[in-house]
């Protein structure tokens, strides 16, 4: 279980290692959805992502107990944010990745100081390979959602919320395997229970939806959204119960929608944000939860895309 003060404590060990990062504003947004709407800004937290709360509470208790190194099993924001917060710690991460990862992420997690280790195509086969590659050398495995110190080090966005966005009615959360919301939920919930908390996913990786309208986790089979950081295919064992427990609905938004949005907050607001952000601004300018004239936060969980991709996130030009 995670409670709030979890969440407290992790803020304190945050201190100094991450940044409260800004809560922006754009009169152009607040005009297109008819709500005033407030972003919260972890595409410029470092590293790129929020990711970095959750590893960065997790690494620092492993270090406090013992771990004389870290080992995750992505090649995308988790693991660029364990080889940060493991380099800034003193200690060696080894980041398992697909064998067909993206250069320019395989890169980042290099420029970190992380030691990239090559293995399959499959989650299945590198989560075990980077369990061993903790076990065999006096270290821990830090998973990307399902663990209580990542679910808290991640509701310090929420927490970082009450205090700069007192005024919200309203948060919209995108959701993958649910530590980002989950955090959020446990934090936010027990200060302010009418808050309302909305979940965005993409429809083609409706896993949360799905478990949701189940009573029962339920798996997708893979996923190709261009929202990557949300592909995962289920939520997590730790994570769903709170969602269960606490969400106050899910919408799902459509690729072309999350194009849409995207294309609008690069062009519009300027914000190099990367496509499983776009997915909580498609999730309010689609009009699928009642919201006229709210105050509504939006996370912008992430910025890092490979600018070689830019033209797959954006919308087809309609023929003249
Ligand atoms: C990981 C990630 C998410 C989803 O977070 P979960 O904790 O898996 O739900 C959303 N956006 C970005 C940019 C991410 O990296």
């Amino acid at each position: 279980m995670v409670s709030l003060s979890d969440v407290q404590k992790a803020q304190k060990e945050l201190k100094g290692i991450i940044h409260q990062t800004p809560v922006l504003t754009s009169a152009l947004l607040d005009a297109k959805s008819g709500n005033r709407i407030h972003l919260k800004s972890e595409h410029l937290q470092k590293t790129g992502s929020f990711k970095l709360r959750g590893a960065a509470n997790a690494v620092i208790h492993a270090v406090r107990e013992g771990a004389r190194l870290v080992t995750a099993a992505s090649s995308g924001n988790h693991g660029q944010a364990v080889a940060y917060i493991a380099a800034e710690l003193g200690i060696p991460a080894i980041i398992v990745v697909p064998e067909d990862a993206n250069r320019v992420k395989v890169a980042a997690i290099k420029a970190y100081n992380g030691e990239v280790v090559y293995c399959g195509t499959t989650s299945a086969e590198r989560i075990p390979r980077a369990i061993q590659l903790a076990e065999e050398n006096n270290g821990f495995y830090v998973p990307p959602y399902d663990h209580p110190h990542i679910i808290a080090g991640q509701g310090t966005v929420g927490l970082e919320l009450l205090d700069q966005v007192p005024e919200a009615d309203t948060l919209v959360v995108p959701v993958g395997g649910g530590g980002l919301i989950a955090g959020i939920l446990t934090a936010v919930k027990a200060v302010k229970p009418h808050l309302r908390v909305i979940a965005a996913e993409p429809e083609i990786a409706n896993d949360t939806y799905l478990s949701l309208a189940a009573n029962r986790i339920t798996a997708i089979q893979g996923t190709e959204t261009i929202a990557d950081g949300l592909r995962t295919s289920q939520p997590g064992d730790l994570t769903f119960p709170i969602l269960q427990e606490h969400l106050d609905g899910i919408v799902l938004v459509s690729e072309d929608e999350i194009k849409e949005a995207f294309q609008f907050m690069v062009e519009r607001t300027k914000q190099l944000i990367e496509p499983s952000s776009a997915v909580a601004i498609a999730a309010i300018l689609s009009g699928k939860f009642e919201a006229a004239g709210k105050n509504i936060a939006a996370i912008l969980s992430g910025g890092n895309v490979d600018l070689r991709q830019l033209e797959q996130f954006l919308p087809t030009l309609p023929e003249s």
